[in-house]
């Protein structure tokens, strides 16, 4: 046995001591078989050699722990005088992108990807900008005769091919140390001889190679070709290159060719080194990638997220729309308004008389705000020759603030001019326009009601179609004392009385109240009614809103249905996937890398389908629209819906990205 180490000078490359590797055993439940057997091991740097045993002896047990796939059971591993051991997984990916290269039996390339992409893989995880990655790539398969075949994709080259892409993407970041397993295993002859002058070459050019074969005359083409069999290293001799290198330096030419060295592993934990950016738009191009293959897929996954995100918008804006509706219906009167007339009381006997005095208790109610008496009948109007039936609407001048109504044009009359018995007319938008159709300030005119003058001193805004109430701009409004006097003489009590609440949550308890003093000063008969629309259209607003509530939330259903779908369809990826897992941590991926890869498609996925999803809700929207439905879109509940899709993307693609960045490199490589 001739060691090798000895003729080399310097700290070895690679230093094993007593390597042992155990499968099984423990509480696996497999039996323990125990594969490496102490293996002590060398290798300096330039060195070519070749690891040679039959099938099951080891070789590529060893292959893994070497190039930092693997973990021994027992021993020591020091690269570059440094343990292995104790570097965190991110140190070990720096050393799979930064310092090895590998070359598998099966090529393993990523099947998707073209030959120039994959060569490209591992400077990614460098952070070599795109241009110089494309650049590097192109160059280096060129030089390996593809220059022809930069955009095949795997399946589209023959086997020899394949591992000359596998060998180009081995040297992407360098290749310091290449590590190539049964190189031309899978190859026939002629090109399995193609891929072992390159590696003589790369040799040559001052490459560590680590050359792993089950046949002899590969492994003598190497340096040095170490024998192992059943786990243990039985021979370590020299090899045909060894024997043809000592001839050339016993001629004198000198064979040390140090390729640039290996930088020092950085502190670990070291962070990655490309721009977060340009990470996430490599991580969304291969998504998107991967989800133009899987088209049925991905348009089955899309169609959840957008039955969500289609019923979130659309069931709010109904929600939403029927709620607009029932706020319609009350008008603009508010949800705290009662009514009170006389009536003959269901026992019998005449109608009750509601005096000033009822109106002055009223008023006195801490539950009550606003009375508001009312009198109003058609009437002839009179202005000058022009004459109409108008409805004359007598109430105090808290009528614009029970209304919620604007005075347009001048004032409304005061409390004191209306006990004064002031004769003062304020028109309804429409009235004005028939009496006043080319004076545009009425204000100061005096219009006959009945058969009194009334001075004009105000206009009403516009109240408008929508507001369920636009009778009200063909009335004009005059104080409810001088209508008294001057126009409805024969009335001795109000029409009605509009009550307001102090609060639309006080209704019932004004409703109570008031009955409850009419009564005291009524002698016990109820002769009044008192109507109390407001309860009404609350109790059908709760209704409402209470529907709205459950849409929301069937539609909320429908969007966790999407996003488990989502999460499904991305653990399925990520066990269809482990191939690709393991080689991009072959090449040297941190798990963050993989982690970040595998949220970006998640999310991809689920802003793909938000974006859809907004687009179909607005369609269904319009068609619901066409149909009469009253709905009303609203922004926030189609930001919300968006945001809500995205992050169910990548609350639900967290748990299977997690599940890709645990694997271990070897089982994920195998395929496991
Ligand atoms: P070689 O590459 O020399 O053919 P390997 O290193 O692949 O051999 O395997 C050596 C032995 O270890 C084989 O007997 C194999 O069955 C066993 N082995 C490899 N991987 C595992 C594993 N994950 N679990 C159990 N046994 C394993
Ligand atoms: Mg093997």
């Amino acid at each position: 046995m001739v060691s090798m180490a000895e003729s080399c000078e310097g700290p070895p490359l690679i230093a094993l001591r007593g390597i042992r590797k155990h499968y099984g055993g423990g509480d696996s439940g497999q039996p323990a078989v125990t594969v490496l057997h102490g293996i002590d091991l060398d290798i300096h740097a330039g060195e070519f050699v070749a690891v040679v045993g039959s099938s099951g002896s080891g070789k590529s047990t060893l292959m893994n722990i070497l190039g930092c796939l693997d973990r021994p059971s027992e021993g020591s591993y020091h690269f570059q005088g440094q343990d292995v051991a104790r570097l965190d997984a991110d140190a070990l990916a720096w050393l799979r992108r930064e310092a090895f290269g590998f070359v598998f039996q099966g090529y393993h390339l990523i099947a998707s990807e073209s030959a120039s992409e994959n060569v490209e893989m591992p400077a990614i995880y460098t952070g070599l900008p795109k241009p110089q990655r494309v650049q590097r790539a192109q160059a280096l398969l060129q030089r390996l005769g593809l220059g022809e075949r930069l955009g095949n994709r795997p399946n589209q080259l023959s086997g020899g091919q394949q591992q000359r892409v596998s060998i180009a993407r081995a040297l992407m970041n360098g290749g310091h140390i290449i590590l190539a397993d049964e190189p031309t295993g899978a190859l026939d002859s002629h090109s399995g001889a193609e891929v072992m002058a390159l590696l003589r070459e790369l040799a040559a050019a001052g490459h560590t190679i680590i050359l792993i074969t089950h046949d002899r005359s590969v492994a003598d083409q190497a340096q040095r070709v170490i024998e192992i069999r059943d786990g243990r290293i039985i021979g370590d001799s020299v090899g045909q290159l060894g024997q043809d290198a000592a001839q050339t330096d016993a001629k004198g030419s000198g064979s040390e060719r140090p390729l640039s060295a290996i930088p020092a592993i950085p502190a670990q934990g070291s962070a990655s080194t490309a721009p977060l950016l340009a990470e996430l738009a490599e991580a969304a191009r291969s998504a998107w990638r991967g989800m133009r293959l899987n088209r049925v897929r991905t348009s089955l996954t899309l169609l959840g997220i957008v039955i969500g995100v289609v019923s979130v918008i659309v069931m709010l804006a109904i929600g939403e729309g029927a709620r607009r509706k029932v706020v319609e219906q009350m008008g603009t009167m508010g949800t705290a308004i009662l009514y009170m007339g006389s009536q003959s009381p269901s026992t019998g006997g005449p109608a009750g008389q509601i005096t000033e005095e009822d109106l002055a208790a009223l008023r006195e109610l801490p539950e009550i705000r606003r009375v508001m008496p009312v009198i109003g009948d058609p009437i002839t109007v009179r202005y000058g020759n022009a004459d109409k039936q108008i409805y004359v609407f007598a109430s105090s001048e808290e009528m614009p603030l029970v209304h919620h109504w604007k005075v347009g044009q001048g004032r409304y009359y005061t409390d004191a001019e209306d006990q004064d018995l002031a004769p003062l007319v304020v028109l309804g938008h429409k009235a004005h326009q028939h009496f006043f159709p080319d004076t545009p300030n009425p204000l100061g005119r005096q219009l006959v009601i009945g058969s009194s003058a009334f001075e004009v001193i105000g206009v009403m805004s516009e109240r408008g179609a929508d507001s369920g109430a636009q009778n009200y701009d063909d009335m004009v409004f005059i104080p409810y004392q001088s209508g008294r006097a001057r126009v409805y003489q024969a009335q001795t009590q109000p029409d009605y009385v509009v009550i307001e609440a102090v609060s639309s949550d006080l209704v019932n308890e004004a409703e109570a109240a008031i009955r409850r003093v009419l009564l005291e000063r009524h002698g016990g008969r109820e002769d009044f009614g008192i109507g109390n629309a407001a309860a009404r259209i609350q109790a059908e607003a709760a209704t409402r809103k209470s529907m709205a509530v459950m849409l929301g939330l069937i539609a909320a259903v429908s969007l966790v249905v999407g996003g488990i779908g989502v999460m499904n369809v991305m653990l399925m990826t990520v066990r269809e996937r482990t191939r690709e897992i393991g080689i991009r941590m072959a090449v040297g991926a941190r798990q963050s890398d993989i982690l970040r890869q595998f949220l970006t498609e998640a999310s991809l996925v689920t802003l793909v389908g938000g974006c859809v999803g907004l687009l179909a809700g607005l369609a269904v929207g319009m068609v619901l629209l066409v149909l009469d439905v009253p709905l009303v879109f609203s922004v926030r509940a189609m930001v919300g819906a968006f945001v809500c899709a995205v992050l169910t993307g990548l609350i639900f693609g967290y748990m299977p990205a997690k599940t890709a960045a645990r694997l271990d490199p070897v089982r994920a490589l195998a395929g496991e």
